[in-house]
């Protein structure tokens, strides 16, 4: 059984310079140099042989070897076609690992998940490139794709939107819409010397599993983010003026402030202050005016 060898500063400067390798900012490529955290994103995502695991941005295939070593089968997906040669040696001596060169955002995950996924469950495992961080991290769960957990490296400020309580200022939609498929969980605090190059910011490993249910019930799952995203887009302004400003819904100052009040909410209160239970409240409450509106109609 073959062991990982890469995750350290000296083979990963030399797999580098044998190939030419140009780091690509557009790309967010920073590569782990620290055998310690590779096996701390390991352990956190609980991988088994059993499992399936979808890498995204494998870079010189250094996670993807821990990953190997432990899962079932790797599938890794790399935007970078520079890096498939450097792979096709790195990843040499694991017969478990697909690298596939593609854009994650513009792949057919759900197809790949149909005929690789069955009978494993399917985890994520990344050290995520920083700049399509909330784009993947939201489709992957509103997809509804059959995934178990998500275990991603991300900017250490972007875990803290996602685990922020109501009422702060890193209170967002992106910790709405978590909280409502998924559980969240801080696994570990990178430091920035354990990446070549160094990033500029502080990193953090988040696992996100996957509820078997929404966390809450609606009536209107698109109404509801609907009305979360119209709370957001004008976040100083009141919840009222909020969601009768957004073009998207169709509700008159009438209607919100009756829907409002009904919640046992005041009238000035603004979208930050409200959990996801009261969200889901208040969108009941409009999908009830609006039909009983249609039925009158
Ligand atoms: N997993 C490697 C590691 O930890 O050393 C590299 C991580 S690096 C932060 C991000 C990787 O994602 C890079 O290899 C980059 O080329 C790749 N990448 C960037 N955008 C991507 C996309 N849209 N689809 C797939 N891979 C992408």
């Amino acid at each position: 059984m073959a062991e990982p060898y890469l995750g350290n500063a000296k083979s990963t400067a030399e797999i580098l310079r044998k190939y030419d390798f140009v780091f690509q900012k557009r790309f967010g490529q920073n590569f782990l140099i620290d055998p310690h955290v590779l096996e701390k994103i390991v352990r956190a995502a609980a991988v088994t042989k059993e499992d399936l695991v979808i890498e995204i941005g494998p870079g010189i295939g250094t996670l993807t070897q821990y990953l190997a070593r432990d899962a079932c089968e790797v599938l890794a997906v790399e935007i970078d076609k520079k890096l498939i040669p450097i792979l096709q040696e790195t990843l040499a001596p694991w017969d478990n690992v697909t690298v596939i060169n593609e854009d994650i955002l513009k792949m057919d995950l759900e197809s790949v998940l149909r005929e690789k996924g069955e009978g494993k469950l399917v985890r994520i495992v990344a050290n995520l490139p920083y700049y399509i961080t909330t784009p993947i991290i939201m489709e992957l769960l509103e997809k509804k794709l059959p995934i178990h957990s998500i275990t991603v490296m991300i900017q250490k400020e972007v875990a803290e939107r996602i685990l922020a309580e109501p009422g702060t200022p890193e209170y967002g939609a992106l910790s709405l819409a978590v909280r409502y498929y998924a559980s969240a969980e801080i696994k570990a605090n990178v430091p920035k010397n354990c990446f070549m190059p160094r990033p500029n910011v502080d990193s953090t490993v988040i696992t996100l599993t996957r509820n078997e249910r929404p966390s809450v019930d609606v009536r209107d799952e698109g109404l509801l983010f609907s009305i979360i995203k119209a709370s957001f887009n004008q976040r100083r302004k009141t919840l009222v003026n909020g969601i009768k400003n957004a073009a998207f819904l169709p509700f008159g100052r009438e209607e919100v402030e009756k829907a409002i009040v009904e919640c046992g909410l005041p009238l000035t209160v603004r979208g930050e202050a409200l959990s996801l239970n009261q969200f889901a409240e208040l969108s009941d409450a409009l999908s009830r005016q609006y039909s009983i509106k249609d039925r009158a109609e």
